[in-house]
């Protein structure tokens, strides 16, 4: 029988409270509106901007949500003027879009969708300020456009990355957000040379994913820099060849990184998100042609602040968001590098748990216990 139209009764993972742990709820998902899909959720992963919203410690809050962002699932039906979707597409849910029609996303310099640009506050759809959850009549908001801990969810068209159908929905669910990230500010951004040297700043799932792009890229050394030593052992499945704990030296780390590689490191890719680390990051890259690029987010308050002759002795220092990817046009790229052997997914994959026990994901990632748990929708 055909759902298309109709509103769907499905489980979805209701957060009613910041911090608290998540209820499974019978939600009313109601049908797609104009240049919005209703996808099918197979398979769902948590990832930090999840709990980081949930705790809901200095955002706004916005509760009853349905979090969720990094999955993989099928389109189910479509709403008014969606085209290059239909019913039976794998994709990828994304919390940043591409509309195709503003000016970033006609530039290929940028992937900022005027439309579509991740917005933390909104938990409604844009075209009619509503959202599509409900439960005996009571909204239940969206998050960052996704809000895939549900079996339905209801997404504008230009956040869904169409995928090829072959690609295991269970393992590149995970390309969806962190792991793109950390791989795209290294390959598209730092772009390390074949033989070259790159430090990745904290090893958590993004950073791994930045040296994973290290050693695709062909760099011969990877240096990973973390506080916590027991990242190390992991980390070297990710091709990093050495290891700093900055608690272990007694001089800033860029000093500990120039007297390793005479003088700095060809690239480096910040994923912390801690200023001090930007500003070692920025300054333990070589003269001349050194590139360092940020990743992770700092507090509202920071300030970063370095010497300028690091600048006129021609070193670089650039950001990106979403590792420069436009969603819908090169994530489907992102999936053909794992389909073909390039890149390796299956390491960041540590945890999978049924649906029924997703808040022992967010119990995994409290304990900073593994990288990344699959969360199946289906036991
Ligand atoms: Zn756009
Ligand atoms: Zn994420």
């Amino acid at each position: 029988m055909s759902t298309d139209g109709q509103t769907i009764r499905c489980r979805a993972a209701v957060a009613w409270e910041a911090g608290k742990p998540l209820v499974i709820e019978q939600v009313e998902v109601a049908p797609p509106q104009a240049m919005e899909v209703r996808v099918k959720i197979l398979f769902t992963s948590l990832c930090h901007t999840d709990v980081y919203f949930w705790e809901a410690k200095g955002q706004t809050p916005v509760f009853p949500r349905i979090f969720g962002h990094e999955a993989g699932g099928v389109v189910e039906s479509v709403g008014e003027g969606v085209t290059d979707l239909q019913p039976g597409d794998h994709v990828l849910p994304v919390f940043t879009g591409e509309c195709k029609e503003c000016r970033p996303c006609k530039s290929e310099e940028s992937n900022l969708c005027e439309l579509l640009r991740i917005n933390t506050d909104r938990g409604v759809m844009l075209n009619d300020g509503k959202a599509r959850f409900s439960i005996r009549g009571q909204p239940i908001y969206h998050f960052i456009g996704t809000s895939t801990f549900s079996e339905y969810t209801v997404v504008h068209v230009g956040c869904l990355a169409k995928i090829n159908p072959a690609a295991p929905l269970d393992k590149v669910c995970v390309l969806s957000c962190g792991i793109s990230t950390g791989l795209g500010a290294t390959l598209n951004v730092a772009k390390p040379k074949k033989g070259s040297s790159v430090a990745v700043f904290g090893l958590g799932a993004v950073g791994l994913a930045a040296a994973e792009g290290a050693r695709i890229a062909g760099a011969s050394r990877i240096i990973g820099v973390d506080l916590n030593a027991n990242r190390f052992e992991e980390a070297k499945k990710f091709g990093v060849t050495e290891f700093i704990n900055p608690k272990d030296h007694s001089k800033p780390v860029q000093e500990v990184i120039a007297e390793m590689t005479g003088g700095g490191v060809d690239r480096s890719v910040e994923c912390t998100g801690s200023i001090n680390a930007m500003i070692s990051a920025f300054e333990c890259v070589h003269d001349g042609w050194g590139v360092a690029v940020l990743v992770g987010v700092p507090s509202r308050d920071d300030a970063f602040k370095t010497h300028p002759m690091n600048l006129l002795n021609e070193r670089t220092l650039k950001g990106t968001f979403f590792g420069n990817y436009k969603p819908r046009t090169d994530i489907p790229s992102v999936v053909e590098k794992y389909m073909n052997k390039e890149l390796e997914v299956e390491k960041f994959i540590t945890h999978s748990v049924p649906f029924s026990e997703i808040n022992k994901a967010f119990e995994y990632m409290l304990k900073g216990d593994g990288l990344r748990c699959i969360i199946r929708m289906e036991a």
